[in-house]
């Protein structure tokens, strides 16, 4: 295994300290090395294979679409992507889809519906977003530009302009940066990156009024807590408001690169049209062949009661742990997207776990993110927090 981590470091750009595994396959919800090592997935690739690895009807769906056709253009139809659009109508309650080859590009594209949306009122060129501190809304220009994290902007400046920042959940902080040229308010609403801060009920119904009083859209970035990860096909449909756009991304596709941007009837009717937006691989039949399976699985296996079941059973157990270490200051987060907040670095407890056959991910330096295949069981809940135990206590250990 090590020979071929030398290999990579050779040839990959080095964006990522990555940790020193080559991962072979996955079955279920455990991933195994070259060696042939086990390990129990709580990242499931960063909110994404939430069926779990080696489905057979989502394999089997995804080979028959390879022996039909793979790609085509957007000059054409295809039957996998009027089916995929459909069902995503279904799920969301939106009107009109526009499919993306990632999360980024999906905020790319709801972000240039918001500034035409607000250009065909008044022909201007100078609307603002209001975004979120602590926000993740992906690396390319467009997105970076509205994620609220400085530290990823800094080295690419100029941003794309007029983008002011909030804070989530303090509505007043949002309210006092609207003018006349507010286009767009947009936040995860629950965000993922930048600590797992569910939005409040308060917060979503002020944004929702606030934005139906001025004209504004209120777009909501569902890729991470989308697709049933807190226990509802989207995070938005507990709280009794509709967003204008919405983007959703990482399960969607379940591990086949799609991501989509969706909109009401009436912002689609006043903002993109033809010659305005468009992409080559976006919405291809292999990724909506994948969608489409997707949405079918959740129903027939049905995801969201497990999600609500064993959220709710993850949530207890992590508030025991948080109970018996005082390094640990907070649980907080939605169904299977939940963190544990330390009042310490948890990369030394990630890489111990990772050696014990347990994988987590972090979210900032001090929070460990929880978000498994949405297909775990209370067993393997048990299994995880067996194994987090022992390597915080062995942390603890090495404090004192
Ligand atoms: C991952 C993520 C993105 C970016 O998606 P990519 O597919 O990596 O471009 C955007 N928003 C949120 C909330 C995410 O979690």
């Amino acid at each position: 295994m090590q020979a071929y981590i030398d290999e990579a470091e050779k040839a990959l750009l080095h964006t990522y300290n990555r940790y020193q595994v080559v991962f072979d396959k996955g079955e279920g919800v455990y991933l195994y090395d070259m060696d042939g090592k086990r390990y129990l997935d709580f990242v499931s690739g960063i909110a994404v294979f939430a069926l779990g690895y080696q489905n057979k009807e989502y394999n089997d769906a995804l080979k028959t679409q390879i022996d039909k056709i793979i790609h085509t253009s957007n000059y054409y139809y295809n039957l996998p992507a009027i089916e995929a659009a459909k069902k995503l109508k279904e799920i969301s309650g939106m009107d009109r889809v526009f499919f993306t080859n990632s999360g980024a590009e999906a905020i790319e594209g709801a972000i240039k519906t918001a500034r035409k949306y607000a250009y065909l009122k008044d022909g201007a060129t100078d609307h603002e977003i209001i975004a979120m501190n602590h926000s993740f809304h992906g690396r390319t220009m467009g997105a970076l530009s509205v994620t609220g994290n400085p530290h990823y902007r800094e080295a690419f400046e100029p941003m794309i302009g007029h983008i002011k920042f909030a804070d989530l959940n303090d509505f007043d902080s949002v309210a006092s940066q609207v003018t006349d040229k507010t286009c767009a308010i947009l936040f995860e609403t629950v965000q993922g990156e930048g600590g797992i801060y569910p939005a409040t009920e308060e917060f979503m119904r002020s944004v929702r009024a606030l934005c139906d009083e001025r004209d504004i859209l209120m777009i909501l970035d569902e890729i991470q807590c989308g697709m049933g990860r807190t226990g509802s096909m989207y995070a938005w449909q507990k709280f009794g408001v509709k967003p204008d756009v919405m983007t959703t991304a990482k399960a969607l596709g379940c591990g086949v690169p799609v991501g989509a941007f969706l909109m009401t009837e009436k912002v689609g009717a006043h903002s993109l049209v033809a010659g305005d937006h468009g992409t080559t691989y976006g919405g291809n039949p292999l990724a909506c062949a994948a969608i489409c399976k997707v949405i079918e699985l959740f129903e027939k296996e049905d995801v969201l009661s497990n999600v609500n079941k064993t959220g709710a059973y993850l949530a207890s157990r992590l508030d025991e742990l948080a109970a018996e270490f005082a390094c640990i200051r907070q649980r907080r987060g939605v169904g299977l997207l939940q963190g544990l907040v330390f009042d310490r670095p948890v990369g030394d407890i990630i890489k111990r776990a990772m050696d014990k056959g347990l994988v987590l991910i972090n979210a900032g330096t001090d929070i460990i993110r929880f978000v498994p295949p949405l297909i775990i069981k209370e067993e393997h809940v048990d299994e995880m927090t067996a194994i987090l135990r022992t390597c915080i206590r062995e942390t603890e250990g090495e404090q004192q």
